[in-house]
């Protein structure tokens, strides 16, 4: 059996007749850029989260340094992130000419909130904790240390739609919130898009102007902006599919629960966590184990594709290596990124399929 690891031909099949009535409409519109496709996916987005604003732009990386531009970050602020992530996170930071400072995280693949403390400086200004894999980060201890510090903390949500915590959506701790609708995701555009939502009006105004040239209004530059406006048909497209979200991100729990019994028990494998008062988006199913390498070797003479997320902690990649890090100062990312093996998952993976992955995991596991 040929198991890939994401699908998304399977979801298009199944929401054909909705995404291509919404493309045809943007074209028929020539809403291309802007207009009201974008405006009415911003309040829907908006009402799915619970947040009082959307502002689409054109990825989750311009949404994380469109934020921090709004928060004037520039060269000589600090800028906490956590050491395990896909390189936006800091790579967001490090492109203001901000530093990021890496943070190791704990078993639950997040910031590891006790050792924030330490890496405070007169020059930190803020944190990006980043909801791993859709499993929310610990925000209440998060909030707590950046009241305690006067620090602003932007949630990254790229891998979170549907995430929450307390039956509060991930991106309404923080000042911001910011969500990347790259295809793959849980939310996906068919192309780049992105989003930030904030309930904080003035971050709201100039991220919204920082994303269009710095307009206020048209041919009125009140900043140095730049071009990173969600476009029509990645609008369109979102909205047809923002409905399904939930059932979605139920699918997705349920595979989990699937994965979770199937591979109970299994010497040298650990399972991924799902505390009791959060809502686990499982963007991913990241499964640990000591024979990482051969493990994956095995599934895919099975016919079964994994991944890995991420080889690699982000202070240990060469773009920050004038940081200077060594594997030692990450003991636990270091550590986690030689186990981790991302599973197949997404809606439409079928029970059978499952079942075969697990069972070929318990046969050689
Ligand atoms: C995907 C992702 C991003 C960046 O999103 P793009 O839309 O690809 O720019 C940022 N952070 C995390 C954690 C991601 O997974």
């Amino acid at each position: 059996m040929d198991i890939p690891f994401v699908d998304l031909k399977a979801q298009y099949a199944k929401h054909k007749v909705g995404i291509d009535k919404a493309i045809h409409n943007v074209i028929g519109e020539t809403a291309f850029i802007g207009g009201r496709f974008c405006s009415m996916f911003e309040s829907a987005f908006s009402e799915y989260t619970g947040m009082a604003n959307t502002i689409g732009c054109a990825n989750g990386t311009d949404a994380i340094e469109l934020v921090l531009d709004s928060l004037h970050i520039a060269t000589g602020d600090e800028i906490i992130v956590p050491a395990l992530s896909w390189v936006s996170t800091a790579e967001a930071v490090s492109s203001r000419g901000a530093k990021p400072v890496f943070v190791d995280i704990d078993d639950s693949f997040t910031i590891d909130v006790d050792l924030i403390e330490e890496k405070i400086s007169k020059r930190t200004r803020g944190i990006i904790p980043v909801h791993l894999y859709g499993r929310p980060a610990n925000m209440p201890a998060i909030m707590k240390i950046a009241e305690a510090f006067d620090l602003f903390v932007i949630e990254d949500c790229a891998q979170a739609h549907g995430a929450k915590i307390a039956g509060q959506h991930v991106g309404s701790f923080g000042i911001a919130g910011t969500f990347s609708f790259y295809p793959g995701k849980n939310l996906g555009a068919y192309g780049d898009a992105g989003a930030v939502v904030t309930n904080h009006e003035g971050t709201a105004d100039l991220v919204r102007q920082l994303s269009n040239h710095g307009q206020p209004k048209k041919h009125i530059h009140s900043h140095v902006g730049r071009n990173s406006r969600l476009d029509g048909l990645q609008a369109a497209i979102l909205l047809a599919k923002l409905p399904y979200l939930n059932e979605w991100v139920e699918k997705r729990n349920a595979v989990a629960v699937k994965y979770s019994s199937e591979l109970s028990g299994i010497d040298n494998l650990t399972l991924p966590d799902t505390p009791q008062d959060m809502t686990h988006a499982f963007h991913l199913y990241v499964i640990r184990h000591g024979n990482r390498d051969e493990l994956s070797t095995e599934l895919k003479d099975c016919g079964v594709s994994t991944a890995i997320h991420y080889p690699q902690p982000m202070p240990l990649m060469p773009c920050f290596s004038n940081l200077n890090h060594t594997p030692k100062d990450f003991p636990v990312a270091t550590r986690l990124c030689s186990e981790i093996l991302s599973l197949p998952i997404y809606p439409e993976i079928s029970e059978a399929a499952v079942q075969y992955v697990s069972s070929c995991i318990r046969n050689h596991a």
